[in-house]
């Protein structure tokens, strides 16, 4: 299997090359030559399969420059009880992702839990097998590599937990003071590990991304520091999360005859399109709804088939959602294109520059139902209304990015096809808003009930890229002799 931008860069590379990388050199970002496609009996056969399993026989296909015992490795010291097993108190962590159904909103309506992991949001599930996945690498390169990034809170708590106390890797994370709930700060503050360095800055989340990219853009300070990333547009990330859409699938049907749709609480839309990429691969999806928030790029480009990104964000109750440009959406569209990166990198010039596409003009707006893709849109107010309602009918206390998945997806759920949300958070990680819709504290897993009580480290820096780069040049400088 090689790797091709979707803005037609003609290099073929292999999985491990681009393992570690960002952006492909042309801008695009990097998609597979092709699907993998798996038969009937292949699914059938699938069918049975627990969690490693399944993720050895998917992911196998898209990383064949990996030794096979090798990679099983990996995936068998990821998906365990042990890592995934933080989330409520009644769950079977065996599952790695449970399923559990939510029996006020009808008979068929589920929620999938991939928030059981350390730091109880869906991103663990793909970036603790990114950490594994990069120490292998960088282990039989010897060389080291200096993650720099900056988060308003659910990556940068996933990125530290996925590689903490890991061999040649060092995290640099940006946060603003004062940007997270208490509950994400201590999460990331309070790890001991010595190659986990947390800087909150003076200032906004935007301010934090503008010292990341003034840092990587100096290409002098880029090279010598070895800066490496590790956010949503890297591919493993993406393969990784189509593992659960097929687990999913399985648990709540019997025979691969059937169909179910998905509702997915969206930002960058990596999660959105891990769906589509399970779709590419056979597995029988009628629909995948994308859910947005009060930022509703992704709601107006499925509407009208204008897709415009944002100048402003807002902030919201659902804020891991807070996103204006959904980076993702350039792989889907890349598909939506016919995978004719000539016409996707013309498209993207306009995105690029400030523009918009316009999908229908382009004669790409019938693809997207076809393609089984709807969106829809959530506010405060219905998010709070619909985690009173799930709790009350259902029994089960639901998180606001849920809740948007939830109210995206039940109006446009088909009769006798069975709709599962994808559960992207805990609702332990925001308590204001469970306070306001519950009159109570969210739950919170026993692991981690005094997490606020332990000791925190952290630097905190003025909003200037210079005084960022004066520390990860003393903290890297010491480290790497000569
Ligand atoms: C990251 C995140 C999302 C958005 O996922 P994308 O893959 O960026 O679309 C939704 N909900 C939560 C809780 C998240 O942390």
């Amino acid at each position: 299997m090689y790797y091709t931008s979707t803005r037609g860069a003609p290099a073929k590379r292999p999985f491990l090359d681009i393992l570690l990388e960002g952006l492909a050199p042309d801008g695009g970002l990097y998609v597979p030559d092709h699907y993998p496609r798996f038969t009937p009996a292949e699914l059938d056969f699938m069918r049975g399969m627990g969690y490693r399993d399944l993720a050895f026989t998917i992911l196998s296909r898209f990383c064949d420059d990996i030794p096979p015992e090798d990679l099983r490795d990996l995936i068998d010291k990821t998906y365990t009880a042990e890592v995934y097993g933080f989330g409520r108190a009644d769950s079977d962590f065996t599952q790695i992702t449970p399923i559990r159904r939510l029996s006020g909103e009808g008979e068929d309506v589920f929620i999938l839990e991939l928030s059981n992991g350390p730091t109880l949001a869906f991103k663990d599930m793909a970036m603790q097998l990114l950490g594994n996945l990069f120490e292998y690498a960088l282990d039989k390169t010897g060389r080291d590599i200096n993650i720099l990034g900056a988060t308003s809170g659910d990556t940068g708590s996933a990125a530290e937990y996925a590689l903490r106390g890991k061999h040649h890797v060092q995290v640099f994370m940006l946060s603003p003071v004062n940007g997270m709930t208490r509950f994400q700060q201590a999460q990331m503050y309070s790890l001991p590990d010595a190659n986990i360095h947390n800087i909150a800055i003076r200032g906004v989340f935007d301010q934090c991304q503008d010292i990341v990219k003034a840092a990587s853009n100096d290409l002098a300070f880029k090279a010598k520091y070895r800066l490496g990333a590790v956010n949503s547009i890297n591919w493993t990330r993406v393969v990784a999360q189509s593992v659960y859409y097929f687990k999913a699938y399985f648990a709540v049907t019997q025979n691969n005859g059937q169909k179910v749709s998905f509702a997915v609480p969206s930002g960058n839309f990596g999660n959105a399109y891990a769906g589509h990429l399970a779709r590419q691969m056979g597995l029988p999806i009628a629909q995948i709804i994308a859910a947005t928030n009060e930022n509703d790029v992704l709601d107006e480009c499925f509407r009208t088939g204008i897709y415009r990104p944002r100048k402003e964000t807002h902030h919201t109750s659902s804020p891991s959602m807070d996103i204006s440009k959904a980076s993702n959406f350039e792989r889907f569209a890349y598909d939506l294109c016919g995978r004719d990166a000539a016409k996707l990198a013309r498209l993207w010039q306009a995105v690029d520059s400030g523009g918009a596409v316009d999908l229908k003009a382009e004669g790409l707006f019938e693809k997207l139902a076809e393609l089984g893709f709807a969106a829809g849109r959530s506010d405060h107010a219905a998010r709070i209304s619909t985690i009173r309602r799930v709790w009350e009918g259902s029994a089960v206390m639901i998180d606001p990015h849920t809740a948007d998945g939830l109210n995206a997806a039940l109006p446009c759920k088909q009769a006798g096809v069975p709709l599962v949300c994808l559960e992207t958070a805990l609702p332990a990680k925001f308590e204001d808003a469970i306070v306001e819709a519950l009159g109570r504290q969210p739950e919170r897993p026993s692991l981690l009930a005094n997490l606020e009580d332990l000791p925190q480290r952290l630097t905190t820096l003025d909003a200037e890229a210079e005084a960022v780069k004066a520390l990860i040049a003393v903290q890297v400088g010491d480290r790497t002799p000569g």
